[in-house]
């Protein structure tokens, strides 16, 4: 496996387990505090010519769960779709298939996390019936079907099984909706993982 992370031009030959390893490896050392310094200035970034992430996450929001950060990767390396409750909305799917179709990324990751906002929210509204102002119905909706999913199961503790839910619907919905996701994983070209980020530990576990 490559393990010079700055070596970009290497990345579009990195497999999906190179990548998925890189990014676990990453996050021991977060867990560790052992990661190392990393270059984030302008001329930095401005010295790569191509852009060539190694992996798309779909990620919450949530100000705390900074994937550069918690897999300890540096600048021009994640292709980020951000927003809270880390759900696929289409402009999001888009964004995952130009990763795959046009910039080669081999590992499409839904990144949920422990103590997320907006799927306390989504249960509020599934258990109280409680009433969001403005456009959050968006969210909710967006979340509410995997809040139903876990409840079903009678969890011992329904935030962490809807947490779970929600990464794997995503998963479930980015493997079987896109044509273009669908037929480069089938031949393994790419790889679609789930895992959420513990904020009490800072581990990454991925989800079976
Ligand atoms: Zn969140």
């Amino acid at each position: 496996m490559p393990n010079n992370p700055s070596d970009r031009q290497a990345q579009v030959s990195f497999t999906p387990d190179d990548a998925l390893a890189m990014l676990m490896e990453g996050n021991c050392r977060y867990v560790d505090e052992s990661i190392g310094p990393r270059n984030y200035s302008a001329r930095e970034i401005a010295s790569t010519k191509e852009h060539a992430p190694v992996a798309a996450i779909l990620a919450c929001g949530d100000a705390r769960v900074g994937a550069e950060l918690i897999f300890d990767r540096g600048p021009c390396e994640l292709f980020m779709v951000r927003l809270a409750g880390n759900f696929l909305s289409d402009y999001g799917l888009a964004s995952m298939e130009y990763c795959v179709e046009f910039l080669n990324v081999p590992l499409l990751m839904v990144l949920g996390h422990t103590h997320c906002g907006a799927v306390s929210a989504a249960i509020r509204v599934v258990e109280n019936k409680e009433d969001l102002p403005g456009r959050l119905f968006v969210l909710i909706d967006a979340i509410e079907p995997s809040v139903l999913r876990a409840r079903a199961s009678n969890p011992e503790d329904l935030l962490v099984a809807a947490t779970e839910e929600n990464v794997r619907r995503q998963v479930r919905r980015l493997r079987t909706i896109s044509p273009i996701i669908n037929a480069t994983q089938a031949t393994g070209r790419v790889m679609v993982v789930g895992a959420i980020y513990d904020m009490d530990t800072g581990a990454v576990n991925l989800l079976g």
